[in-house]
């Protein structure tokens, strides 16, 4: 019978193994995870589980009930250590050894460390899994000095939520606005708005230099000076998991190199993030639609079924009473201007190059969302800058 192994138990993991099982393959499907949980969603770890307001059920992708109708063998808390590509066997940690037919890595990323002194006294948090949720959820509930290390999506998300606890909130970030390394510096004034407005502390163009504390942290030491904290956030950036790839001898640049059927070099390995016909050029996007979309895809292509991943990399965030969502891509500085349409607090944001729209975004624009967006990036098509920001036209005409 033929065993399709999936290493990486998270969203991507658990959609691909679903594909899998929903296209008819009727072989063994197992999904390996070094945590300790069933695969479960990441976004509500900084909105509604933090807050108190999801409740620990509702995370899970599916319940154990639903893995054992699928047949689908759940191995949690077990690392992958090792892939012998010649045998067709992945390693587990222990030392066991599954056979695979095909295999799918879905390791997904791991938060960047802030390599300062201090980093590991208790009350520095990282937010990643669930257990650090629950950590962070309990920090936050008993109120006091929080410090957010990074305005990155988490950091910007984290201090929305600790102010919602009462904190009393500092952003401490380099970069001279928030969400700089994504979006550019045409809509930090918004975000920086945005927190400024909820009390939020939001120190620009200063770093983390170390955290000081007798076990526990009780200041976070900064290139202009020391700030006072009961909690630290750290929030700056995710790597991907590409070890075991590596020392595979699978190539590596940023993510695994992939086709655009996000199959590796290897024909029987696959990683959920591909090679973009629309770019000409690898995309590694760690954001919950690469997950939903990417898992699937690649379940479809172990099946021999024909695929082409060239979805738009999609992103979306809520921060206090502010919603919004995100889709296209550029490299850094890839664009040459920003045209805004709307007001203050309910917009579209569109970067243009060449005259031609690669991202947009929208803040509580619900009603036209990002569809007109979409179809504006896959057109191509030159646009009036004038027209595209006046609300009273259609974008799309
Ligand atoms: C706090 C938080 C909030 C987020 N909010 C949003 C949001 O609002 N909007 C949005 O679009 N995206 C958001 N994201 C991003 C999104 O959730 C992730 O991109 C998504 O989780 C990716 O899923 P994945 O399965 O590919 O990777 P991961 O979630 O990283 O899962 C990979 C899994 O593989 C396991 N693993 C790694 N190596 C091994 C190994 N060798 N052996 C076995 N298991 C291994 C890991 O332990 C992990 O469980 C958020 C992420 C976080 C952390």
């Amino acid at each position: 019978m033929d065993t399709y192994v999936i290493v990486g138990a998270g969203l991507t993991g658990a959609k691909a193994a679903e594909t899998l099982r929903a296209e008819g393959f009727t072989g063994r499907v197992v999904l390996v995870g070094a945590e300790p949980d069933l695969p479960y969603e990441r976004p509500p770890l900084s909105k509604g589980y933090l807050l108190g307001r999801d409740d620990r059920a509702s995370v899970f992708v599916h319940d154990e009930k639903w893995y054992t109708e699928q047949d689908i063998e759940v191995v949690t808390g077990r690392r992958a250590t090792a892939l012998d590509r010649a045998a067709h066997e992945v390693e587990l940690a222990g030392g066991e050894r599954l056979g695979y037919t095909k295999l799918l890595l879905a390791t997904g990323a791991s938060p960047r460390r802030l390599r300062v002194p201090g980093n590991d006294l208790d009350g520095v948090h990282y937010l990643r899994r669930l257990g650090h949720a629950d950590r962070l959820r309990d920090a936050l509930a008993t109120g006091g000095r929080v410090v957010v290390a990074g305005a990155g999506w988490i950091g910007l998300e984290t201090a929305a939520a600790a102010r919602a606890y009462g904190c009393e909130v500092t952003i401490v970030e380099p970069g001279p606005s928030p969400l700089h390394a994504t979006l550019g510096p045409e809509l930090g004034g918004f975000f920086t708005g945005l927190h400024r407005r909820h009390g939020v502390d939001l120190r620009l163009g200063t770093g983390v230099t170390g955290f000081d504390g007798d076990e526990t942290v009780s200041a976070v030491l900064t290139d202009a000076g020391e700030i006072p904290a009961d909690v630290v956030v750290v929030g700056i950036g995710a790597r991907p998991e590409t070890q075991l790839a590596e020392d595979a001898g699978l190539a590596v640049d940023d993510g695994v190199r992939v086709d655009s059927a996000l199959r590796t070099e290897d024909p029987d390995i696959y990683v959920a993030s591909a090679w973009h016909p629309g770019y000409d050029r690898p995309i590694r996007v760690e954001h919950w639609a690469a997950a939903t979309n990417g898992g699937p895809a690649a379940a479809r292509s172990m099946l021999g079924r024909e695929v082409v991943y060239d979805e738009l990399p999609y992103f979306f965030s809520d921060q206090y009473d502010a919603g919004l969502e995100f889709t296209g891509w550029f490299p850094p500085g890839g664009y040459d201007r920003v045209v805004t349409r709307g007001g203050d607090e309910a917009f579209h944001a569109f970067w243009l190059a060449g005259g031609r729209v690669v991202a947009g975004l929208h803040v509580n624009q619900w009603d036209e969302g990002l569809d007109g967006v979409r179809e504006l990036i896959r057109s191509g098509r030159t646009v009036d800058p004038a027209e595209l920001a006046d609300p009273a036209r259609p974008l799309l005409s």
